[in-house]
C-alpha cells in the first residue's frame, strides 16, 4: 500500500482543511488513486476551524473567520487512540475516516488526525485549529504529531505500507518513526518518496535540532539520527525529506531545475501536477463529454475528441458555464456583469508573488484597451493568509482599480467575489472567456488553476513559469506573456517586469481581444484545443500514473 502524506487536504469541498492548491492537488491526487484502485491511504489533520473565512468591507478590507464545521458530518470516528511522548507530556491522538469512492467503487481512505480529546489538556486538545498560523515551537509538535503520529496511527490501524509519500515536507517527521523501526538508513530509502512543492528555500520549514531531539527524547529513546540530518544544526523538513528517500520529485520540469539549484548535488525526477477531470469540470461540460465522448471518465485522454464536438454545441456549453459565473458575480457585487462581455478570470491565493494585480497596474491604457470593443469584464477571487499584509494590501489595491475604472469608464468592469474556495473556484474557471496567470518567473512551482480552466475549454492567458512552460502552444491553445527562459535559468526576476506587462496588454489589445470579438470561430478553435492538448494530459490520472512508475514502482522493486 501507498500512503500519501499531505497536511492540508480538500477531500470535498465542505471539508475546509485547506488553504490553496497543494491541498485541492492533494483532493485530486486521492480522487484519481481511488479511480485507478492504487491500494492507498491517504494522512492529513483534522483542522478544527479551517483555514480561514474572507469577509470583504465595500473597501476592500479583510476580516478573517474559523471556518467552523461539524467532522461528524463528512467523516467518520475510527476505534483507535494512540499516546506520544513530546515535550515530557503525554499527547493522545485518535483519528477519522473519510472514504474517497472512485468511479468503479474502489475506496481509498483518508485518516485526519485529531487531538480533541478529554485526556489531552487544553492546549494540546486545540493544537490542530486552524491551517497555517502556527509558527515556531508549536508548528514544530503540530509537524511532529503529523509526521510520527500520522506513521504510529498507520501501525495502530494495521496498514501495511509499502511506500511513504512525503507531498510537501511538513511529515518529515514519519521518517524517525521508521528509522526507529528499521534501524537502517538504507532501509528506510527504499520505503519513502519525496515530492517537493515549493521552490524558494527559504520557505522551508527547520528547527532548531536541539529542539526536536528534546521535544522528542523518550520517542528516540537514544536514536542516532545523523543519517537524516546535515551537518548544521537545523532540522529542515525538506533536506530530512530528501535525506530519508529513494526518490525526489518536482512538480514540474523547470520546478526540478529550481529544485536541484536548492539541494546543491542532488538529481530530482519531475512530475507534472494535474487535476482531477471530472472533479473540476462544470456541470454543463460534464454533460456535455459525457453524451459527445463516452469514456472520458476512465480515460481522460479521450478528451482529445473535444475537437469532433460542433461549434455549437461547445458554445452552448460554455455559454452555460458563462451564465453562472455572471450570476455568481451579480449575486455577490454591484457589478452589474453581462453575459455577452468578454471576460478575464483571475482567482488564486493573494500573495506577492502571484503579481494578481498585473492586468491593473495601468489603467488608462486598459481602458483605452478596450474602448473599440464591447468591453472588459474581470472577475477576481482569493484570501490572503490572516498574516500576510502583503497580501491583504493587494486586495485593497484592487478595490481602488475597480473604483477608479468605474468613475472612468463602463466598458471595464472589475468584480471581486469574496471568500474564495473549491465551490466558487469551479464556477470561476469554467465560466471565464479566458484563465490570467501572471506569476513572479520562476516562482510558480507548477501551478494547477489553469489546469482547470482548460478543462472546460477556457484558454489559458499566462506567464511562462510552472506547468505553462511545458503547456502553451502560443495561438493553437492560449497565449503566453513576457519572455521565455531557458529550463536551466534558475534566477528570480524582479517583481514587476515591464515587459511583461507591455506584452499583457499588447497582445490583449492586438490579438485576443479581436480574435474574441471579430473572428469568433477562431477562438473556439483555440478554447477547444485547450481542452484536446491540456485536458488530456494535465490530469491527476496521468500524474498518479507517472508516481506509480517513476516515484513508487522503484521502492516496491527495490525491496
Ligand atoms: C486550484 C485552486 C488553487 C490553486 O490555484 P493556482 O492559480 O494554481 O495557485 C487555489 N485555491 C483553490 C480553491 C483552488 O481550487
Amino acid at each position: 500500500m501507498i500512503a500519501y502524506f499531505v497536511m492540508e487536504c480538500a477531500a470535498e469541498p465542505y471539508i475546509p482543511t485547506y488553504s490553496g492548491g497543494l491541498g485541492v492537488l492533494a483532493g485530486d491526487t486521492l480522487q484519481s488513486l481511488a479511480d485507478l484502485k492504487v491500494p492507498s491511504v491517504g494522512v492529513s489533520i483534522l483542522w478544527r476551524k479551517g483555514y480561514t473565512s474572507q469577509h470583504l468591507t465595500s473597501h476592500g478590507i479583510q476580516t478573517d473567520f474559523p471556518q467552523t464545521w461539524d467532522p461528524k458530518k463528512y467523516l467518520k470516528p475510527l476505534d483507535v487512540k494512540i499516546k506520544i511522548r513530546i515535550e515530557d507530556k503525554d499527547i493522545y491522538l485518535t483519528a477519522w475516516k473519510y472514504d474517497m469512492m472512485g468511479i468503479s467503487g474502489h475506496v481509498v481512505p483518508v485518516i485526519f488526525l485529531d487531538t480533541y480529546l478529554k485526556e489531552n489538556i487544553p492546549e494540546v486538545r486545540n493544537l490542530f485549529d486552524r491551517l497555517y498560523v502556527s509558527q515556531g515551537k508549536e508548528r514544530m509538535v503540530q509537524e511532529i504529531i503529523f509526521g510520527i503520529g500520522g506513521y504510529e496511527i498507520l501501525k495502530a490501524l494495521n496498514y501495511n505500507i509499502m511506500v511513504y509519500h512525503i507531498n510537501e515536507s511538513h511529515s518529515a517527521f514519519l521518517t524517525i518513526g521508521l528509522l526507529k523501526d528499521l534501524k537502517d538508513i538504507e532501509k528506510v530509502k527504499n520505503r519513502v518518496v519525496f515530492v517537493t512543492h515549493t521552490p524558494v528555500a527559504a520557505a522551508f520549514d527547520e528547527f532548531p535540532v536541539e529542539d526536536v531531539k528534546q521535544a522528542l527524547k523518550d520517542y528516540i529513546d537514544g536514536l542516532d539520527m545523523s543519517p537524516i540530518i546535515d551537518h548544521s544544526d537545523r532540522f529542515n523538513l525538506s533536506w530530512v525529506s530528501l535525506k530519508a528517500s529513494r526518490v525526489v520529485a518536482a512538480v514540474s520540469r523547470k520546478h526540478k531545475y529550481i529544485s536541484e539549484n536548492i539541494f546543491e548535488g542532488e538529481k530530482l525526477e519531475y512530475v507534472t501536477n494535474g487535476v482531477h477531470h471530472i472533479r473540476w469540470v462544470s456541470p454543463h461540460h460534464k454533460k456535455l463529454y459525457t453524451d459527445q465522448i463516452r469514456g472520458w471518465e476512465e480515460d481522460p485522454s479521450l478528451l482529445r475528441l473535444v475537437v469532433n464536438i460542433s461549434d455549437k454545441d461547445f458554445v452552448e456549453a460554455h455559454q452555460k458555464a458563462k451564465e453562472d459565473l455572471i450570476d455568481l458575480v451579480n449575486s455577490q457585487t454591484n457589478a452589474s456583469f453581462s453575459d455577452k462581455i468578454f471576460t478575464i478570470g483571475i482567482a488564486r491565493r493573494m500573495t506577492q508573488y502571484k503579481r494578481n494585480k498585473m492586468i491593473l497596474k495601468d489603467l488608462d491604457r486598459l481602458i483605452h484597451i478596450a474602448e473599440p470593443f464591447d468591453g472588459i469584464q474581470i472577475v477576481y477571487s482569493g484570501k490572503a493568509h490572516p498574516m500576510d499584509g502583503v497580501g491583504k494590501a493587494i486586495i485593497k489595491e484592487i478595490f481602488d482599480a475597480k473604483d477608479y475604472v468605474s468613475s472612468k469608464t463602463n466598458k471595464v468592469k472589475i468584480a471581486f467575489v469574496e471568500n474564495y474556495d473549491m465551490s466558487k473556484a469551479k464556477v470561476i474557471v469554467s465560466g471565464a472567456d479566458i484563465w490570467l496567470n501572471t506569476p513572479q518567473r520562476p516562482l510558480e512551482a507548477s501551478g494547477t488553476s489553469g489546469m482547470k480552466a482548460a478543462l472546460n475549454g477556457v484558454p489559458n492567458f499566462s506567464v511562462l513559469d510552472g506547468w505553462w512552460i511545458e503547456g502553451c502552444m502560443e495561438n493553437i491553445n492560449g497565449w503566453s506573456i513576457g519572455k521565455k527562459t531557458s529550463w536551466e535559468d534558475v534566477s528570480t526576476e524582479p517583481e514587476w517586469e515591464t515587459d511583461d506587462i507591455y506584452d499583457l496588454y499588447n497582445r490583449l489589445q492586438y490579438i485576443i481581444l479581436p480574435t474574441y470579438y471579430y473572428s469568433f470561430g477562431k477562438y473556439v478553435n483555440v478554447m477547444k484545443m485547450a481542452v484536446a492538448t491540456v485536458g488530456t494530459y494535465f490530469n491527476s490520472n496521468r500524474m498518479v500514473m507517472e508516481y506509480i512508475t517513476k516515484l513508487y514502482l522503484g521502492n516496491t522493486l527495490a525491496e
